[in-house]
């Protein structure tokens, strides 16, 4: 059977992607199941960021790599806090600290000036395979917090088209639509490919 790593410490992340990449097969591992040393996530953008994962995740342990890198780009705040997404409000801000950092940046400011994205990408790396997608949903960020599933910035994110936040959504409703969806879906096309 063949081997994929997934390049995250993230149970929510790991539990999202499994449910993509089982249908093909894998024998799927994490880096939860290894002791390979995290990689810094030092590069200016989300590709740079999530092959860098995928490259460090490769060489340190020979198995087919896939990594993921996300961020949140609220338009009124010029696309920030995009590759910044985790550490927001600092260095080991949590879910909830960004939220609040967030909701705070976005006082006052209109529902029309409320355009937000989520955008995701995959990096996928092997032996003489280097290949990345991405995956992108546009919504709006709410004043006040809804919903208690999911993680990270779920509770403030409306996506187009849907009255609930990801955070009011199971896990299943979630995979149907995120922007994580989205580019894991390309990822598994390609996956079928090699
Ligand atoms: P990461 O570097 O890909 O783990 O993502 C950076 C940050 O973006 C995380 O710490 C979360 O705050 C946020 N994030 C990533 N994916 C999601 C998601 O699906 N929903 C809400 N927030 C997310």
């Amino acid at each position: 059977m063949k081997k994929i790593i997934l390049a995250t410490n993230n149970l929510h992340k790991i539990e999202e992607i499994q449910s993509f990449l089982s249908p093909l097969g894998f024998e799927i591992h994490s880096a939860r199941d290894t002791i390979i040393p995290k990689t810094e996530e030092n590069q200016p953008t989300l590709q740079r960021n999530a092959l860098k994962k995928a490259r460090e995740t490769f060489r340190a342990t020979g198995i087919l790599t896939l990594a993921d890198d996300t961020g949140l780009e609220v338009f009124y705040l010029a696309l920030q806090p995009g590759v910044y997404s985790a550490r927001y409000a600092g260095e080991n801000a949590t879910y909830h600290d960004n939220c609040k950092k967030l909701r705070r940046a976005m006082t006052g400011v209109p529902l029309w000036r409320r355009k937000a994205q989520f955008r995701t990408v995959v990096a996928i790396v092997g032996q003489g395979i280097e290949q990345t997608v991405e995956g992108i949903v546009e919504g709006i960020i709410i004043e006040e917090p809804r919903g208690d599933l999911g993680f990270g910035y779920d509770p403030l994110f409306v996506p187009n088209g849907y009255s609930k936040t990801y955070a009011e959504m199971t896990m299943t409703e979630k995979n149907q639509l995120s922007h994580r969806a989205h580019a894991l879906e390309k990822a598994v096309q390609f996956l079928s490919t090699i």
